[in-house]
């Protein structure tokens, strides 16, 4: 292409007739009507003057020859959840609400059940004593996604630990592989005065299809022989949140820099001369009325778990078998030993964040402690570059801190515009927001402006989008497990492009991705939502 027709704006689609009505009908769109809708939108876009591209119209056309509802897409969450509400205002999410310690496989199928039962026993206490009094039983009813995939997510046992009293981030692994092991254990529970008894008989998986507010919808009861004594609905919306039904956000100080997008957290940076790292301190510190050091002591927590949990995962055998009737044996230390091993030198760096990512992930297949970031099924992608960062590169733990900062900003930007969650989004929504999230930590530990940050950030979404969930057996581990090691691969590579080009030139903002995610999300079939109905769920046989 010559210089001259490079000048030409890419936008401005009416310089070339040829393009004033696209012909590229999308595939389940009448071609009539698709494209009746684009030469009517290029129409009006003259009579108005707007500079409308071939892209937007088709777009546009595309949406208004489409059918009202595809066949198999998703049914529309409620618009009562504060998680479709949240989209209005500034971006409020603190750090210690997203990264979450706690157990594996999946954050919104075991930290965030054992969060809401947890919250449900706190509420029960709360009853007066002659109602305690009458208690018999408690139970749980487990509905959409929760009740498709629970059991190879080991929902069950993360609801009951929850129900006997015990919270994510400090309960003792070994607890929930003992309900694994003994599964018709019963352990009593204190209402007061009564003792009521309770084990995973009393987590019931109920219907996976139906009009639930959210696709991970619960139920929480305290019995009295057939009658209820308190019913709460509960939602597990993602990266361990939750909410419930009458759910209202927690009021919260306002933010020094307020942002709902990346341009104008951008911008905050740009014409205050800070970093994005910087903005989202000065943030964390008004919104939740924490001191810097309050702050980083909570990312330094952060950090070491992050290390801890590639650390142990390296530790296993090499021979260690996952939990679950894949059999899949565990690969981290050999991927590792491999990639240290100076014979394969020019395979260092892409084998030593695999096995890091790796690591991570199949401790959480364990059902070990993870942290979501964004979410359990993730946990692999950042402590890869956490962990290489500090290990391999030697970066000062301020600059590990920073890219933390950096990359907690871009989750809190899809969690706020799209979702965190598989059984709304599918995977791009987990690892393509965590690998998305790991370009920018390892833009930031970099002292790459805001710009590469985000445009790392933004490559990395962009080659997720898509991507769906469809978990083997209802496993987190095939393709979970893997697809943790491309994430991280993937997030190196978007920043070793950010870095090289002329940030300018980048013709994507992460703003528009982060849209993008949002409406493929609502277009996916509901089958690749975390539901094992579709993709590899059906195509891996198991023997
Ligand atoms: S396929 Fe992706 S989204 Fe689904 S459980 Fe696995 S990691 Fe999570």
């Amino acid at each position: 292409m010559s210089n001259k027709e490079n000048e030409k704006s890419p936008e401005d689609a009416l310089l070339d007739t040829r393009e004033a009505v696209s012909d590229d009908v999308p595939p389940g769109v009448d071609r009539r009507s698709f494209l009746m809708r684009s030469a009517v939108v290029g129409a009006a876009a003259v009579m108005t003057g707007k500079v409308v591209s071939a892209r937007s119209r088709t777009l546009t056309a595309f949406a208004e020859s489409l059918p009202e509802q595809s066949a198999g897409a998703a049914p529309p969450l409620s618009n009562d959840l504060a998680v479709v509400k949240k989209s209005k205002g500034p971006v409020l999410t603190t750090i210690d609400e997203f990264y979450k310690v706690g157990p594996g496989p999946s954050s919104s199928h075991t930290i965030g059940p054992m969060r809401i039962t947890y919250d449900f026993y706190q509420r029960a206490i709360k009853l007066p004593p002659d109602k305690l009094a009458q208690a018999t039983a408690l139970k749980v009813h487990l509905f959409g996604s929760l009740s498709a995939t629970g059991k190879g997510h080991g929902t069950e046992r993360a609801a009951l630990a929850g129900l006997v009293g015990k919270e994510p981030a400090t309960v003792d692994p070994l607890f929930l592989d003992s309900l694994r092991d003994k599964p018709d254990q019963t352990f009593p529970v204190k209402l007061g005065d009564k003792t009521v008894t309770v084990g995973l008989k009393d987590i019931i998986y109920d219907a996976t299809k139906g009009d639930f507010k959210h696709p991970n919808t619960m139920t929480a009861k305290l019995m009295a022989g057939d009658a209820v004594l308190l019913e709460q609905e509960y939602y597990s919306v993602g990266g361990g949140f939750i909410e419930w039904k009458g759910y209202t956000p927690p009021k919260k100080n306002a933010p020094k820099y307020p942002f709902a997008t990346m341009k104008e957290l951008r911008a905050h940076a740009d014409n205050n001369k800070l970093s994005i790292a910087k903005v989202m301190l000065a943030n964390e510190m008004s919104i939740a009325g924490r001191s810097e050091e309050e702050v980083y002591a909570f990312v330094d927590k952060i950090i070491n778990a992050m290390v801890a949990t590639v650390k142990s995962g390296l530790s296993m055998s090499e021979d260690d078998v996952l939990p679950g009737p894949i059999k899949l044996h565990s690969k981290a230390a050999t991927v590792y030993k491999r990639a240290m091993d100076d014979t394969y030198q020019s395979d260092r760096g892409i084998g030593a964040l695999s096995a890091y990512a790796l690591a991570a992930s199949e401790e959480n297949g364990r059902g070990h402690l993870v942290i979501t970031a964004p979410t359990g099924g993730s946990a692999g992608v950042m402590p890869s570059l956490v962990y290489g960062l500090i290990e391999n590169r030697k970066l000062p733990l301020q600059k590990v801190r920073e890219g933390m900062l950096a990359a907690a900003a871009i989750g809190y930007l899809c969690k706020h515009h799209a979702t965190l969650s598989a059984a709304e989004g599918g995977c791009q929504a987990e690892i393509g927001v965590a690998s998305s999230m790991a370009a920018a930590l390892v833009a930031t530990a970099n002292d790459a402006e805001s710009r590469v940050v985000e445009n790392a950030a933004e490559s990395a979404l962009e080659h997720h989008l898509g991507m769906t969930c469809d978990p083997v057996a209802g496993y987190v581990q095939v393709p979970c497990i893997e697809r943790c090691a491309f994430g991280a691969v993937k997030a190196w590579t978007a920043y070793a492009i950010a870095s090289n080009e002329i940030a300018s030139r980048h013709r994507v903002d992460l703003d528009a991705t982060i849209q993008a995610l949002a409406q493929t999300a609502k277009d996916m079939n509901s089958k690749y939502k975390e539901t094992s109905e579709a993709g590899l769920a059906l195509s891996v046989v198991l023997c």
